[in-house]
This record gives C-alpha cells, structure tokens and sequence, in this order.
C-alpha cells in the first residue's frame, strides 16, 4: 500500500522544480522561499499541545484509553506559554491534540481568542507510520473538523506526531491535502532513531504545483550534516549560545525563516517524575527542563515570532 501511495510524489519536467541534490529523497519538488517581500524576518514560533503522558517515549508506559484517569496539566501549561507570549508580543501556531480539544475545549477557545492559530497534532499522537492510509485519512480529518468547530477558525496546518513523516509515509501528503490541509510541518531533516529524512530540504517546499506545503524543522548545516536547533529536547541539552548562533545563522546567513517548537511540559517543572522508562527516553524528556523557560524568554525576545500561516502568507488560500 505504501509503495503504491508514494506514486503521489509526482515526477515532472516544469522549469519551476528543483532537482535535489541529495540521495534518498525524491528527485524533485518545488522550493518555496517564505520570505517576505519586504525584507522582513518573521519567524515561525509553535507549539505541541500534548502532555508528559502524551508522549511517543512514554507510549508504552500509558495506554491511550488511561489518559482521561491521569491530572492533565495542559490547561495551567497553556496559560503560562499565553502570558509569556502576550508579555514579548508573540504569535504563534498551537498544534494540538484533537483529544486536547474534546476534553479541555475552553483551552483551544483561549488559544485561538488570543489571536493564536490553532492546527492539527492528529487525534492521539499516532504516528503516521503506525496507521493505514484509511485510518490516517479519518484521524487528520475527524481532528481538523473538531479543531475548527472548537476555535472558530480555519485549520490549515498539520504536525505529525515525533515528526513521523519519513521516506516510507510520503503517502501522508496526498491525505492531508484532500482533508484540507495547506501545509504541514512534519519533517525533521536529520538523522535520528526514530524520525527524520536526513536528505530532505531544510527550506519549505511542495511536491507540486498548487499542492500542499511541508515546512520542515529548523537545522544549521555544519560539518557536512544538517544539526537540529528548532527547539524541543534539543534546545534544551545544546549550549545556549550554541542554539543562538544557529538561529541566527539561519535567519541572517541562510535567509531562512526559523521553524521553532516546545511543547507545554516542557515550561513545566513540577509535572509528574515518570518511571519505569528507558534511560535514553528519561534523559530526553527531563534535561535541563528548569534552564527552558529563561531559554525560552531569552530567544522570544531576540528574535521576531509569527505564526506559520501567516508566514507562509499567500503560499496558501483560506481554507473557508
Ligand atoms: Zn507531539
């Protein structure tokens, strides 16, 4: 099935596609420079609206039909990422959990009230690999549905769940644009356990005319590779002024708008010690957790945040 799926990535000789020049990536898909025209230098900021128990690393530790039994700590999260937003004037993109938004729907009313865009996570931070074309196909649309009822806005972007768009579910894309998606932002171009392409594009992109846009994390090109520095467990174990000159790498030297992204747990010091996980998955979730939010405050002032339909501007058509 996947194979068959993948046919969506479709080969074409229009002068407007870039070869890529990298193995193990398709061969050819459109680059889109989301620059402003004037110069500008917004950047994307995001949020994952999921719990510490939501979480792919600790999936095996809670089963998805106990999470309504465990205290949920997104609505206090929320409103301290909204206050330190509101204090250094940023807007951003919350993509959150369609379970999110059944059980806590006055959070997504916050968020989207606040002048926030409000995107899909899926439904229950399934990894899109780990589902049929069909269930991914009822999942992004049952969840776009539901994010739209509850906001009062239009949902135009998608994250997948631990950015589990790869080479073997490029399928994904031909779904999300017939649910109604204009862009995604589901690939980390990096080598990693458990995600990435390392060859894809670090700049946004589509496959083809008119089609849905992928916006991929952000990375800095070092040492022959490209470094992850968008944000998550990675801005947190990295030097400070590691991820600071990266982002201003990207930004002034590479011309590129930053694709940054935290999720709620990670603000939030007091959440629930976890055990009975792997040691590698407890370091990745626990590190430097208290260096996050002075981190956090540090780049949202330094840098300009916007929220990524906004950036992707006329990239994308309302989606009402
Ligand atoms: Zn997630």
């Amino acid at each position: 099935m996947q194979q068959r799926e993948s046919k969506v990535v479709r080969r074409s000789s229009s002068a407007t596609f870039a070869t890529s020049s990298v193995d193990g990536f398709v061969e050819r898909y459109i680059p889109v420079d989301v620059r402003r025209s004037d110069g500008g230098s917004r950047n994307a900021m995001s949020v994952d609206v999921e719990d510490y128990f939501q979480v792919s690393a600790f999936e095996h530790r809670f089963e998805r039909r106990s999470w309504g039994d465990l205290p949920c700590r997104i609505p206090q999260n929320i409103d301290r990422i909204l206050q330190l937003f509101s204090d250094s004037n940023v807007s951003a993109t919350f993509f959150t959990l369609g379970w999110v938004a059944e059980r806590f729907p006055e959070v997504v009313r916050r968020i989207s009230g606040e002048g926030h865009e409000v995107a899909s996570h899926g439904f229950a931070h399934h990894r899109v690999g780990s589902q049929t074309s069909d269930q991914f196909r009822e999942d992004v649309s049952y969840t776009r549905k539901l994010l739209e009822d509850t906001s009062g806005s239009p949902v135009s972007g998608y994250r997948a769940a631990s950015f589990s768009i790869t080479t073997d579910t490029l399928w994904a894309y031909r779904i999300l644009q017939e649910a109604g998606y204009k862009y995604s932002s589901s690939i980390y171009p990096i080598s990693h356990d458990h995600y990435g392409i390392p060859s894809a594009p670090q700049g946004a992109f589509r496959f083809e005319d008119g089609g849905i846009i992928e916006v991929p994390l952000s990375t800095v090109r070092l040492w022959g590779r490209n470094i992850p520095c968008a944000g998550g467990g990675y801005f947190r174990l990295l030097p400070f002024r590691f991820t600071q000159w990266a982002l201003h790498r990207i930004q002034d030297h590479d011309g590129r708008a930053i694709n940054f992204y935290f999720h709620p747990w990670e603000l939030d010091t007091g959440q629930p010690r976890v055990n009975g996980i792997p040691t590698k998955s407890r370091f990745r979730h626990y590190v430097n957790l208290g260096r996050f939010e002075g981190r956090l405050k540090r780049i949202l002032d330094e840098f300009k945040w916007d929220r990524l339909d906004m950036i992707l501007g006329e990239h994308i058509v309302s989606t009402r």
